[in-house]
């Protein structure tokens, strides 16, 4: 089989490394970068990727994405700090947030727990979330974590870990469809969500 020269085999293989990205798609980007590409745009592409590793943090307090120790959300003073909306991804954060509606703050698990996929409690970004909700309790947890088995799997859990605390725990109403990840609803749609939430 006729090879590509090295540089563009690599390249292609860094883009099958991507979601969604086959060997034909990867062979036609790498093609495109080696042919349509200005060498400084390719430079820029380059540093943009390093940059995303090298800028970016976690917030420490809810696990957003920032450039800081902490996010913007985190340290907005205008924002109710005592109601945590939990989510599981830093994407379905962002569609929340930009829906607009909402004014409190936010703990982003980066998953959910998943049996088929190996993913339990200890993977995902709860621990600091207790010692969160324990040092300063809030007055509303609102779980909205995705209406699939992996998202109610651990909105149960979540709910059972503060059994014993006492607080109010709420879960986003999902007129969403059974299965459905937050990130894809439509406006309207969160927002009923959000305003039907009810006691979990
Ligand atoms: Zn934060």
């Amino acid at each position: 089989m006729l090879k590509y020269p090295k540089a563009l085999e690599n390249l292609m293989e860094d883009f099958m490394s991507l979601p969604s990205i086959g060997r034909k798609t990867a062979e036609r980007l790498a093609l495109y970068v080696y042919t349509k590409m200005e060498k400084e745009e390719a430079e820029r592409f380059g540093k943009d990727l390093t940059a995303v590793h090298q800028q970016i943090h976690t917030c420490r307090i809810c696990g957003n994405i920032c450039e800081n120790e902490t996010c913007d959300i985190c340290r907005d003073e205008t924002r109710n700090h005592r109601q945590i909306l939990v989510v599981e991804t830093v994407k379905d954060l962002f569609t929340i947030e930009n829906v607009n509606e909402y004014h409190g703050v936010y703990h982003v698990l980066n998953g959910a727990i998943s049996i088929s996929k190996g993913i339990t409690m200890t993977d995902l970004n709860l621990s600091s979330f207790l010692d969160r909700v324990t040092q300063e309790p809030p007055e509303e947890i609102i779980l909205a974590t995705n209406a699939t088995l992996e998202g109610e799997t651990t909105a149960r859990y979540i709910k059972e870990l503060l059994r014993e605390k006492n607080m109010k725990i709420t879960r986003i109403a999902h007129g969403l469809p059974v299965g459905s990840d937050l990130s894809y609803a439509d406006e309207m749609t969160l927002l009923k969500a959000m305003e039907g939430r009810r006691e979990y």
